[in-house]
């Protein structure tokens, strides 16, 4: 059993909030470190029966795959992708969500379904900051104005399970639209507490490249020369697909960058210590994973957006269907997991290395997830001997050294 610092400092915690959400606010509090990333911290020691749960619930823990969400068998499968009821590109039926949305809206445009439906009362998800427009926080979704409202990618920090319990007291059917550890985390913590299953009706992510710090964002303030207090607006991507970072400022300047200009270094993304070990960025437990379908992973301009659906749960598929027959979805053409392999190529590239790197890890003397049923080894086997054991040599080398780690978690000074 590891403590929640050992949690943090071994660069297994990717600030979910869970943990803050089934201790409470009064024994964990979720701060914003130096390095920009969200990390719980212990008000008080934990007393062993909650450390044991948060150990049994954390993504940094525990990771399941599909098994704990899945009915019956699904049809296809890979042994990348794992399981799915059906691929398709699609996008959400009103133009004004496919616009506004991170991709073409379909997770979008299914939180408002769900709604429209009487299918939940609620959606959780995140939404921009109203006060501080750069960072994100979690949101209740009553209406399709609201479910809007938090469309789009939020590439920095983001926990959405911080005040969970308190979801669950509600008693109210909803559904969650979050990163696929998030769902992870969800998923684990349905095995504890059987409310989980008994009113969170659907479970809908994002294919997920990493969560990066809010450096990375502090650093594309800098280039504007503009502060985190000017800020009234921080837009990474929408508005067409995948549409200009825009950030514009109270006294009314504006700034944009495209995806590429954002993105252009990979040494310069800041992704989280924890994705770089992610065994399940593609949503394997899940009902719906939507993606991007650029060929060879990145865009080479803007289109009107365009969604890989991976429909995963017989849930997911009854949700899927009722969606597209109502028109809150459209779906282009039917694909298959070969084709998300052109879309993902990181993707199958990490599927195939975190076997490798978490044996690195383990062999650096430092703790690793428990990981159920994703299928690692085999996902490793398609790699060469070589490939692997560079992957297992560089995890060990970048563990020992501690780069796979992350300092003791702290709030920022003011
Ligand atoms: C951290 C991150 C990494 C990504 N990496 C990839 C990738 O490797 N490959 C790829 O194809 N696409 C990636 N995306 C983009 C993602 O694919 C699109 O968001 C997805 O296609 C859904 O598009 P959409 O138009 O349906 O989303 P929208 O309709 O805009 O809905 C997005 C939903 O996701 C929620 N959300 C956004 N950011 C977060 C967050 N940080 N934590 C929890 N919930 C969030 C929002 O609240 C909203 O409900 C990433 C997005 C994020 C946030
Ligand atoms: S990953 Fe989530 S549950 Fe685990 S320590 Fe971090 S915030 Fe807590
Ligand atoms: S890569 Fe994995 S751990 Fe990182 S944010 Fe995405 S789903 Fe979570």
């Amino acid at each position: 059993m590891l403590t929640l610092e050992e949690i943090v400092e071994n660069g297994l915690c990717i600030g979910c909030g869970l943990c803050r959400g089934i201790a409470g606010g009064d024994q964990i509090s979720l701060v914003m470190t130096p390095e920009g990333r969200e990390r719980p911290v212990a008000k008080q020691p934990l007393q062993e029966a909650v450390l044991e749960r948060i150990n049994a619930v954390c993504p940094g823990t525990r990771i399941p795959g599909a098994a704990s969400a899945n009915g019956s068998q699904p049809p296809i499968f890979d042994t990348v992708w794992g399981s799915a009821h059906h691929l398709a590109i699609g996008y959400a039926g009103d133009p004004a969500t496919r616009y506004r949305s991170s991709t073409g809206g379909i997770l979008t445009a299914l939180g408002q379904f769900l709604l429209q439906s009487n299918r939940v009362k609620f959606v959780l998800h995140v939404s921009a900051s109203k006060t501080q427009p750069m960072r994100s926080e979690r949101r209740l979704s009553f209406d399709v104005a609201s479910v809007l409202e938090g469309a789009g990618s939020r590439y920095g920090p983001a926990a959405p399970l911080v005040d969970f319990n308190d979801i669950l007291d509600r008693q109210e059917p909803f559904a969650l639209i979050a990163k696929p550890c998030d769902i992870g985390a969800v998923r684990n913590l349905a095995r504890l507490d059987p409310r989980v299953d008994q009113y969170m009706r659907y479970a809908l992510t994002l294919v997920c490249g990493g969560a990066s710090d809010l450096s990375k964002s502090e650093d594309v303030l800098d280039r504007f020369g503009v502060t985190e207090d000017e800020l009234s607006l921080f837009r990474y991507r929408g508005n067409g697909n995948p549409g200009l970072t825009r950030i514009e400022t109270k006294d009314g300047r504006a700034f944009e960058l495209t995806y590429q200009e954002m993105w252009e270094e990979e040494a310069k993304w800041m992704i989280q210590p924890r994705c770089k070990i992610c065994p399940d960025a593609i949503g394997e437990s899940a009902d719906l994973a939507a993606s991007d379908v650029w060929p060879g992973g990145g865009p080479t301009g803007d289109d009107a957006g365009f969604n890989g659906i991976i429909v995963r749960t017989e849930r997911g598929r009854e949700l899927f269907e009722a969606a597209c027959a109502a028109g809150a979805i459209t779906v282009d053409r039917q694909v298959g997991f070969a084709d998300f392999d052109v879309f993902q190529p990181h993707q199958v590239r990490k599927k195939r290395a975190v076997w490798g790197r978490l044996k690195g890890m383990e062999a650096a003397g430092k703790p690793i997830p428990a990981v159920h049923d994703l299928r690692l080894a085999e996902c490793a086997r398609q790699n060469t001997v070589k490939q692997n054991l560079a992957e297992a040599r560089g995890a060990r080398v970048r563990a020992k050294s501690g780069r796979l780690g992350e300092p003791p978690a702290v709030p920022r000074q003011a």
